[in-house]
């Protein structure tokens, strides 16, 4: 599939974990790609517009953690960074776009909610 400007690319099948950041309207910027439909503005709206299943996690923020997240991902065994500069174009990731091997897709919630707490955030 086509990926804007970074081209082309031949994705496997599976579960895949994006991190981005929205500093005003997550919720509205998460809508939106949750629908998978309108123009295709950012790189994961491509990715959006074919996935069978759609997931977000909100982790409101005062400051940008958008890379440090991205980080926490590329450390899970069995994730791999599939398209360089997929998200990342404006900071020194590789990518923000993470391919999930079965056992890194199963950890993946864990990895953003502390331990013994359920969706309440402090
Ligand atoms: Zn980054």
């Amino acid at each position: 599939m086509r990926i804007g400007k970074l081209g082309v690319f031949d994705l496997e099948a599976g579960r895949y974990a994006y991190v981005g950041s929205a500093l005003n309207g997550l919720e509205a910027r998460t809508r939106r790609h949750l629908t998978g439909q309108g123009k295709k503005r950012w790189h994961i709206d491509h990715l959006m517009a074919v996935a069978e299943e759609r997931e977000a996690l909100l982790i409101p923020s005062e400051v940008d953690i958008e890379c440090s997240l991205a980080g926490r991902l590329r450390s899970l065994p069995g994730a791999s960074e599939p398209i360089t500069g997929f998200g990342s174009s404006d900071c020194r990731c590789r990518s923000h776009l993470f391919f999930l091997a079965p056992q890194a897709a199963a950890r993946v919630k864990e990895l953003f909610t502390p331990a013994g707490e359920g969706a309440e955030r402090p």
